[in-house]
């Protein structure tokens, strides 16, 4: 039987792993990371290797189903055809903020002239925007995180006794699917304020959107990544806070106007391509590993620059690979992105590769200088302190800042003769004696 999951905080939860933290610091802090890390990587490499399978198996178990319609969209422009035409009569559309719907569906439902509702921003205070920089996210220990979700099952039921009830408020709920299994359907959910519970009970249509990138064999599996993916992403939340400037009317600004026994309870389930498989089969194949955690927007230095509402590199890349340019430069190669990944994906490299295919030219030299950060440092300190002499000659900066794009008013730091692992040995040996 196939089932909705919601995977929401619980404060009780959240409390119990803070008082673990306190209690015991270094068991909270360490916890099982690796073997979380290590089932995910499986997890994930076996779903996108299996990905036609996965979705032959999910759609032979959707024609079994008699409470939901299940569509196949070929790109976001036809999701919102579909859903257009599930609701002919609604002229608003509440979201969540999963970026499948934001991104890719909800530009084609604005040209459509939908008003767009995001009751996640709803109620959210002017001051708790403040965090705009990478740098000013304070760090999450998984263990913290880990500990501060529970999942739930009885959306269906409350939806029910809701719309039995109340009847519901004149919107189309469009929520984006963290993970969907192929064995039942079971899709889940993943929300941090009560904003996907809102829509799930008080929306007339609900229309779940899912990137085919997200199946994954059974519930079990399905739960586990959506939980990854709200484990790793606690600290992006500071900066999605941000976004809230939307002036989009709040949900509640809507009415209960459509009567109890008026309301359909089926539920629509848009799979959703919109390049995916092109992406699956070619040199980026591995970011469709991607769980969607924005971990990687959180480590970003460069994020602000990609767009508003800021996309994470992941995204950034993403929507470049289905064939919109995205601002790709402004990645400074720092690899930042790649460490904060649960999934190790090779953000930079993928970004840079993308850059140079799309300039169809010989790597800048910038580029090239950025990307071989390892070697330039190694010759750097086997040729100090002549190399140290050399960067700070104001002509060489001229010439690296014409030639390199490295500004000439920086000071650049100085190579080491010796590799610090060797300083930091000769120190050892010496407490040592
Ligand atoms: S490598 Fe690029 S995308 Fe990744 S964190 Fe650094 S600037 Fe951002
Ligand atoms: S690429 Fe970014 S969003 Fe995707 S799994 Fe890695 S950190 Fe998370």
């Amino acid at each position: 039987m196939e089932s909705i999951l919601l995977l929401e905080p619980s404060s009780t939860q959240k409390r119990q792993a803070m008082a673990q933290m306190l209690r015991d610091p270094q068991t909270a802090a360490e916890g099982d990371g690796e073997e979380i890390t290590k089932r995910l990587r499986s997890l994930r490499t076996a779903a996108v290797e299996a990905r036609n399978d996965l979705l032959g198996e999910l759609q032979s178990a959707a024609k079994e189903q008699t409470s939901r319609r299940w569509f196949f969209a070929a790109d976001a422009a036809s999701a919102a055809g579909i859903i257009r035409q599930i609701c002919p009569d609604t002229a608003a559309v509440a979201v969540n903020k999963s970026a499948v719907v934001t991104a890719e569906v909800v530009p084609f439902l604005h040209a459509a002239g939908l008003t767009i509702v995001a009751p996640y921003y709803d109620g959210l205070a002017e001051v708790e925007a403040r965090f705009t920089q990478a740098w000013q996210v304070p760090e999450v220990p998984l263990a913290a995180s880990r500990n501060a979700f529970h999942s739930t099952d009885d959306l269906p039921a409350r939806r029910r006794q809701s719309l039995r009830e109340r009847g519901a408020r004149n919107l189309a709920a469009v929520i984006g699917v963290n993970a969907l299994a192929a064995a039942d359907g079971s899709a889940v959910l993943l929300q941090h304020r009560a904003n996907i519970r809102q829509m799930l009970t008080e929306c007339r249509r609900i229309i779940l959107v899912a990137g085919i990138d997200k199946i994954v064999p059974t519930p079990a599996d399905a739960v586990f990544q959506a939980s990854c993916m709200a484990w790793f992403g606690t600290a992006a939340l500071a900066l999605d806070l941000g976004r809230k400037a939307n002036p989009a009317p709040a949900l509640d600004n809507y009415p209960f106007t459509i009567g109890p026994g008026d309301v359909s309870e089926k539920i629509t389930v848009i799979l959703l391509d919109n390049g995916r498989s092109d992406i699956a089969t070619g040199a980026y194949g591995a970011l469709l590993q991607c769980i969607g955690c924005r971990a990687c927007a959180a480590s970003c230095p460069a994020g602000e620059y990609f767009g508003a509402p800021r996309p994470s590199p992941r995204e950034l890349l993403f929507t470049d690979l289905q064939n919109t340019v995205a601002p790709l430069m402004h990645c400074i190669q720092c690899e930042s992105c790649r460490s904060a990944c649960p999934l190790s994906l090779d953000l930079p490299g993928m970004i840079l590769d993308r850059r140079h295919r799309r300039a169809r030219s010989f790597p800048a030299l910038s580029d090239r200088l950025l990307a071989n950060a390892e070697i330039v440092e190694r010759l750097g300190s086997r040729l100090a302190p002549l190399a140290n002499l050399f960067l700070q000659n104001r002509l060489v900066k001229k010439i690296s800042e014409a030639a390199g794009g490295i500004d000439s008013r920086r000071t650049l730091p100085f190579f080491a003769a010796k590799p610090f692992a060797d300083i930091y040995r000769d120190f050892l040996t010496r407490s040592e004696q």
